[in-house]
């Protein structure tokens, strides 16, 4: 039986991080892994409450907003049918694009990040990550990459939001970095380079 692992990948808007859990799953794949790939905001219920006030459509206050994050990432976790704890049991590998780190980075540029830490700490009792990979751009890499491939952009998606996003993670991982395994791969290289770095890393856990 293989060793299954739970795998977060953070990163600011545009980063690449869904380019490269679909390379990791490939990686994980071959190597004889069962993968679930999943994302957060999910798209449960209350996720879809937030990709709707991410794009504009309805108004919310950034503590609501924290507030819906943390709802559900716990439905992420403990939902009976798709939940992470589940798929852990049954034996899969999970890769997430996104967990708790980025709610650390976001919300912490409207509030108090500890505030956030000790909220999620529901969270990280339940399920910490193996190992969180952090994909590093610069918030004008990230930028070019969403104007070109994208027709709107969200809440977030601005050069000043994504410094400030960008700052707050490198807070919260020196905060956390005696709890927490993380890794940290310079973005601004080809998707190839940045794939076998993280392969590098996730085989060497395995
Ligand atoms: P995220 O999931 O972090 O928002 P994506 O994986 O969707 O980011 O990537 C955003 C865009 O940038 C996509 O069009 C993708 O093809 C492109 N991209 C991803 N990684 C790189 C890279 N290393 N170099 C150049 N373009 C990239």
């Amino acid at each position: 039986m293989k060793q299954n692992l739970f795998i977060a990948l953070e990163g600011i808007d545009g980063s690449g991080k869904s380019t490269q859990i679909k390379l990791l799953e490939q990686k994980l794949t071959n190597a004889g892994h069962k993968v679930y790939a999943t994302f957060e905001p999910t798209d449960g219920m209350i996720g879809s409450v937030l990709r709707n006030i991410l794009r504009g459509y309805i108004k919310a206050d950034h503590r609501t907003i924290a507030g819906l994050f943390l709802a559900d990432r716990l439905d992420h976790l403990l939902n009976e049918e798709t939940g992470l704890v589940k798929k852990l049991q049954d034996g899969y590998t999970v890769i997430t694009d996104r967990y708790y780190f980025s709610s650390y980075a976001y919300h912490a540029t409207h509030m108090d990040m500890d505030w956030v830490i000790a909220a999620n700490k529901l969270c990280a009792d339940i399920l910490k990550p193996t190992i969180t990979l952090f994909i590093d751009v610069s918030p004008e890499t990230s930028m070019q990459r969403i104007n070109a491939n994208r027709a709107g952009t969200e809440l977030f998606e601005n050069i000043e939001s994504l410094r400030a996003v960008r700052e707050k993670y490198f807070e919260a991982f020196t905060k956390l970095k005696t709890e927490e395994r993380i890794f940290i791969a310079n973005g601004d290289r080809t998707i190839e380079a940045i794939a076998n770095e993280l392969w590098e890393k996730v085989s060497g856990i395995l």
